[in-house]
This record gives structure tokens, C-alpha cells and sequence, in this order.
């Protein structure tokens, strides 16, 4: 079996390494693509693999369609928001992520951002503490459930709220579990958004969304720029001067954002995944997930059934 590689963005070398010893330990194949410029690279690579592990790279119908013989993809990472899983289910190719191997990354760069953003952004001025405050954790998955992990060691009190996951299991984990998104906005001084990009949740951080904060709430995403409603945002944040947004991943108004001084970061480029243990852990279990469908037709991790 050709198993292939393609990473606009390439694997730290030893995740390749990794990746390379779990798929030729049984026997298969490894092609790797990286650092591709241009789509038909893509195309002509695809063209007789079996099988894929990608990370941020842009998986469309015209990808799929030029795979003849690919019958799984695995998304090393959580968010498989840049694969088209409807038109690959009906080519019968399994789509998979990685669930849960950069989520203490992420959790951890939240808190980085979080100090940085009361502290003022370093300027000098005095800021506050994060011991004490509420924080409002939105979707209680692997990267929620870090970020609350940690907020303990900070002493804050947390909320949370998950569409899909029981309140009885948010509490379990000694978190306050609340009704609704809405009153995770009202409750909190600082709200973290870890839901996925769906077509529910595409657009819903919005004006009336936000505008329920308190003075001097602050929003703080590390999930997808998708999720906010940019002008929105921008409108509430000319009302509103109190506000701060934090973000890890740059919106496309990232110019008029940076015009609120003092009360908006991006950092320059998505970092939140981007540790060197992050990077291993899910090369190395996208290549065991593909070696344990090949093996015994395991697929746990499908993300289109
Ligand atoms: P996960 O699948 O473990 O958790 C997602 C949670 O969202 C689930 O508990 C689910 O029930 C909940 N959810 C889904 N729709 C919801 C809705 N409408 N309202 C409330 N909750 C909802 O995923 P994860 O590993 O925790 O990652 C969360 C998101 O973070 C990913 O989808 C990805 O977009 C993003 N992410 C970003 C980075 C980064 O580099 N910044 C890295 C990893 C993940």
C-alpha cells in the first residue's frame, strides 16, 4: 500500500521519522509530499495512494476525485474543516482526525495569550490577575477540558457549556456546567471559544452574542476564525471600549481589529498546535490509525460515517 504524505506545511523531521517506522513496520509504503507551491503536485501525488494523513492542506472534490484509489485520509490534528467529508463519504473514502493530540498545546498557548492580554500586552501599565475571575469555557472537548485542567492551577473559577456533551459530565470534572451559550457570555469576565467550524456554529460569536459581557470582558479564540462574526465584532467593539479580543488565529479584518489598541492581539500565524509534541503525537497516531484500518478495518476515528 502507497501511503502518502502531503503537507503544505511539513511534520517536524522526527514525526516524519515516526510516521515512517509505524507504516513500513507493517509493510507499506511512505511517499512523502512537502512544502507543495502548486495543486497539481497535489493531484499527480494522490493519483495511486491507498491512503492519506494530511494536516492543514486543502482536501477538495477535485483532490478526491483524482485519487482512484485512496480509501482513507487521516487529519493529523483536530479540526478537519479543510477536507470536503461529504463528497469524499460518497467516494466511500473514510476521513479521520486525530482527536486530542495538540489539545494540551493549544490549552497551553490559551493561557499564554490570557497573561499577556491582563497584563496589558506588556506595556508597562498595571493589569490584573487571573485568580478569581470566571472563565467561560465554550465546548467542553479535548482542548476545553485542558484549558479547565489548567485553570485550576490558576485558581479561577470555571464554566462551561458543550451542545453535545451532558452537564453532569461537565461537573464531574468540577466545572460549573451552564445552560447555554448565552448565559456562559453573561456569567464570564473572559470566554474561550474551542468549538469546531460547523454550519451551526459558523458566524454565531456575533454582536448580541458578545455584547452580553461584562465590563472588561474579554474573548480569547483559539478555535476558527469562522466561528466569529468579524463585522459584528468590529461594530460591538467601537461601542463597546471595554472589551478585549484575543485571537490565535488572524481574521480577515485583522487591520481594522488592530485599530482597537490596546484591546486586540492576533498572533501572526496559528501557533496553538504548533509545539514539537504536538507535531509527534499526531503524525505518529495518524499513522497508527491508518495501520489499524489496514489491519483490522478500525475506523474509531471516522469523522464522515
Ligand atoms: P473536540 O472534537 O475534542 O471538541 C469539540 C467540542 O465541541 C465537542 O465536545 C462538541 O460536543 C462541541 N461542540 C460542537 N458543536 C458545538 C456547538 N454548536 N456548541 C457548543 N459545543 C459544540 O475538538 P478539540 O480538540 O477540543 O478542538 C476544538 C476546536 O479547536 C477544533 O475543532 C479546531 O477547530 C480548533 N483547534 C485549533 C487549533 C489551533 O491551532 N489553534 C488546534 C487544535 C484545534
Amino acid at each position: 500500500m502507497k501511503i502518502l504524505v502531503a503537507t503544505e506545511k511539513p511534520f517536524a523531521a522526527t514525526a516524519v521519522e515516526g510516521i515512517k517506522k509505524e507504516i513500513e513496520n507493517i509493510g507499506n509504503q511512505v511517499v512523502m509530499l512537502e512544502k507543495y507551491t502548486d495543486k497539481q503536485q497535489l493531484l499527480d501525488a494522490v493519483s495511486d495512494a491507498d491512503a492519506m494523513i494530511v494536516r492543514s492542506d486543502k482536501i477538495t472534490a477535485e483532490v478526491l476525485d483524482a485519487a482512484k484509489q485512496l480509501k482513507i485520509i487521516v487529519r493529523a490534528g483536530a479540526g478537519y474543516d479543510n477536507i470536503d467529508t461529504e463528497y469524499a463519504k460518497g467516494r466511500g473514502v473514510i476521513v479521520e482526525n486525530t482527536p486530542g493530540q495538540n489539545s494540551n498545546a493549544v490549552a497551553e498557548l490559551v493561557f499564554g495569550l490570557l497573561v499577556f492580554a491582563v497584563r496589558n500586552f506588556y506595556n508597562g501599565k498595571s493589569g490584573t490577575e487571573l485568580k478569581g475571575k470566571k472563565l467561560g469555557i465554550l465546548a467542553f472537548g479535548n482542548v476545553g477540558r485542558n484549558v479547565a485542567r489548567i485553570a485550576k492551577g490558576f485558581d479561577m473559577e470555571i464554566f462551561a457549556y458543550d451542545a453535545f456533551c451532558p452537564a453532569s459530565a461537565i461537573e464531574e470534572a468540577g466545572v460549573h456546567a451552564v445552560a447555554s451559550q448565552d448565559d456562559l457570555f453573561k456569567i464570564c469576565d473572559i470566554v474561550s471559544l474551542h468549538i469546531p467550524a460547523t454550519a451551526e456554529t459558523k458566524g454565531s460569536i456575533d454582536y448580541k452574542t458578545v455584547a452580553q459581557m461584562k465590563k472588561g470582558g474579554i474573548l480569547i479564540n483559539t478555535a476558527r476564525k469562522e466561528v466569529i462574526n468579524e463585522p459584528e465584532l468590529l461594530k460591538l467593539f467601537s461601542e463597546r471600549e471595554d472589551l478585549k479580543f484575543i485571537t490565535d488565529i488572524k481574521p480577515d479584518a485583522d487591520e481594522e481589529f488592530a485599530k482597537f489598541e490596546g484591546r486586540y492581539f492576533s498572533t501572526p500565524k496559528k501557533m496553538g498546535a504548533q509545539t514539537a509534541e504536538a507535531n509527534i503525537n499526531a503524525g505518529i497516531a495518524a499513522a497508527r490509525q491508518i495501520n489499524a484500518f489496514f489491519k483490522d478495518g478500525c475506523t474509531k476515528f471516522q469523522v464522515n460515517k
